[in-house]
This record gives C-alpha cells, sequence and structure tokens, in this order.
C-alpha cells in the first residue's frame, strides 16, 4: 500500500518525528490533496518557539496548497466558486471549515464558529491526521471552503493566499471604501505588504508604510507604498490605518494619527501581551472606529485568491519567500526563520 510521509510536531520536545502512514482515503464528503508547497505563518513559529499553545503533537503548517489526489464518494464535483473539480487541480483551501448552521457562521464569522476544524491546529491521532501542511496528503474535511486556482500562479504565492492574503483581504472589507484616502500600514511584514497591494488596487491616494527594517520598507514601495518611514519619523493624518505589527506602542501610535472619522483596522496583534492604551476623548471627538479581525471569512478568502490571480505579477509576491527547504529538514526551516526573520520561509513537498 503506498505511504505517506507526515512531520508530527511535539511541542514538549520542540522536535519533529517524520513518520509514514499509509495514503489516506477520502471518505464522504472528503477531499484528499497531495500538498505542493507550504509557506510558514508567524503563528506557526510562535508555535515552534512556545509561545503560542496549540494541540499537541500536531502538524503545523497552515498556509498550504496542493493537488487533488482523491474525492470521496460524497464529495463535491465543483469548489466554493462552481468550478468544476478534476483529479491534478491546484487547490488552496480555507484555514477553517465550520458548521454552516452554526449562528456564528450564519453570521458572517465562520472562523468563530463552534466544533470548527482548524487546518494546522489540530491534534494529531491516529484516527484524526492529515490536517496540516508539513505531510505528503491534507485530507479536506466537510464543509471545508475550497478554490481551485490556475496553474500560472506561482505556487510559493498560493501557499500565502489562505492565511496571510486572506486575513488582508478581511482587513481592507473592514476599511471600507478607500478610493482617493490616506492609509498608514504599520508593519511591512507579509500582511503589510499585502496590505499595500491591496490599497493600491482599492484606489488609495496615500499608502504610507511605518517599519523599522530598511529593506522591508524597499519592499513596501515595490508593492505600492507611495512613503515609507522608521516608527519615529511618522506623522501626519490618516483616513485608515492598517495595524500589522501588534505591538502596543505602534497600535497606541497609530491611533493618535487617524484624522476625523478615521478607522483603524487590527490585525497584528494575535498573541499574549499588555493592554493598549486609548484615549477615549480623543476617539469620540474624533469620530473613530477601531475593528479588531481574527482571520477571515468566506468571501474574503475569495476575493484573496481573485486579487493573487490578478494581480501576482503587478506585485513582487516572489520576494516574499526568501529561502526555501525541504519537508525533511523542518526543524532548520523554523530555526532559519525565527533567527533570520525572513518575510516568509517555504518548505515544498
Ligand atoms: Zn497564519
Amino acid at each position: 500500500m503506498k505511504k505517506g510521509t507526515a512531520a508530527i510536531f511535539n511541542a514538549d520536545k520542540q522536535s519533529f518525528e517524520f513518520s509514514s502512514f499509509p495514503k489516506p482515503q477520502p471518505r464522504g464528503q472528503e477531499l484528499l490533496v497531495r500538498n505542493s508547497y507550504v509557506t510558514l505563518c508567524s503563528s506557526d513559529l510562535k508555535t515552534y518557539s512556545g509561545e503560542r499553545k496549540e494541540a499537541n503533537p500536531t502538524i503545523l503548517g497552515h498556509e498550504a496548497c496542493g493537488h487533488l489526489e482523491a474525492l470521496g464518494p460524497d464529495a463535491a464535483v465543483v469548489d466554493e466558486k462552481g468550478q468544476p473539480l478534476h483529479i491534478g487541480d491546484r487547490l488552496t483551501w480555507a484555514v477553517f471549515a465550520s458548521p454552516k448552521e452554526d449562528p456564528q457562521s450564519q453570521a458572517g464569522r465562520p472562523q468563530k464558529a463552534e466544533g470548527l476544524f482548524k487546518y494546522g491546529h489540530e491534534k494529531h491521532t491516529s484516527d484524526c491526521s492529515w490536517h496540516g501542511g508539513l505531510a505528503d496528503y491534507t485530507l479536506l474535511r466537510p464543509n471545508s471552503i475550497i478554490i481551485k486556482v490556475k496553474d500560472s500562479m506561482p505556487i510559493p504565492v498560493l501557499a500565502m493566499a489562505n492565511c496571510a492574503v486572506a486575513t488582508m483581504a478581511g482587513a481592507i472589507r473592514l476599511a471600507g471604501p478607500m478610493n482617493g484616502m490616506s492609509v498608514l500600514i504599520a508593519g511591512a511584514g507579509t500582511l503589510g505588504l499585502v496590505g499595500c497591494a491591496m490599497s493600491k488596487v482599492a484606489g488609495a491616494s496615500k499608502i504610507v508604510v511605518v517599519e523599522p527594517v530598511e529593506h522591508r520598507r524597499a519592499k513596501a514601495s515595490a508593492f505600492g507604498a507611495t512613503h515609507t518611514y522608521t516608527t519615529e519619523s511618522v506623522a501626519g493624518s490618516f483616513d485608515i490605518v492598517l495595524e500589522t505589527s501588534g505591538i502596543p506602542a505602534s497600535m497606541e501610535r497609530t491611533l493618535e494619527l487617524l484624522s476625523i472619522g478615521g478607522r483603524a483596522i487590527w490585525v497584528g496583534a494575535v498573541f499574549p501581551q499588555r493592554k493598549v492604551e486609548i484615549g477615549a476623548e480623543q476617539l469620540i471627538r474624533g469620530l473613530h472606529t477601531i475593528k479588531g479581525l481574527h482571520n477571515y471569512n468566506r468571501l474574503d478568502f475569495i476575493r484573496a485568491v481573485d486579487f493573487l490571480e490578478n494581480y501576482h505579477s503587478r506585485f513582487p509576491f516572489n520576494l516574499i519567500v526568501e529561502k526555501e527547504f525541504p519537508l525533511s529538514e523542518a526543524k532548520e526551516a523554523f530555526k532559519y526563520a525565527i533567527i533570520e526573520k525572513p518575510l516568509r520561509v517555504g518548505i515544498f513537498l
């Protein structure tokens, strides 16, 4: 019987065990994907280093993509956009699979539904496996949001669709109309760079990026930023703030730069940290709005994939993955990502 390998991550030992199992067979509505590529997201790195606690042991890697290998007997034969599915199609899938009847799903917040299944975050057991990207296969569960993507999209770019790009698509939705507006983006990591590109396409007239690292500021310019500053030097007044750094001082500082009626969208602070001080009077008199976003919804994901299909060659998305490793060197990949802090490390399968 054909087998597949999975890198089982044990948080207690901070180690990967490469285990071979029989190739899974999709049952019912499941789909089997042959994983092609995974990019390591900062939440993977925080789980690896122990800053985040996830189910243990697990199969990490949720920014993943692959090719359709097999369909369960009751699986849908079309993707989320109604495109017919065929064996060998290139696929991306949302990080969560949520019960559709859950009140949160019904309210457009499937990422907060009770009983959701989250790829790259579940406990690996003998009954429940093949749910992370750092393995030869992913078994896509019922209620997964699956999109077929054209073969012209570079695989390392596609891998980022279902976390960084979809999250920023959600942030742009919450920010509202951008045409002719001034946008301040805090942080030029992958989220910030995608934010530059999406703000540009949405018609923002001024896109200012605050980022302490020089080579990231240079990349921000290539992704559409009109001005870049170090943290201390930024000044001005902005209609929209997209906060991707997650640093409390950055959230406080950028709130002070909101214009009358300004909207701040916070997506970066997804790890434990100190509380943020907000001037209530300034918020009230300035008619400001602050919105938080964790993950994204179905429409955000569809828009993210559409955005990449339309614009992946207009912006230098190929510069985001700075180093690649094979699956067998997963440990080296994580260490490199944590020490060298590239925008993304890629793992190919
Ligand atoms: Zn992620």
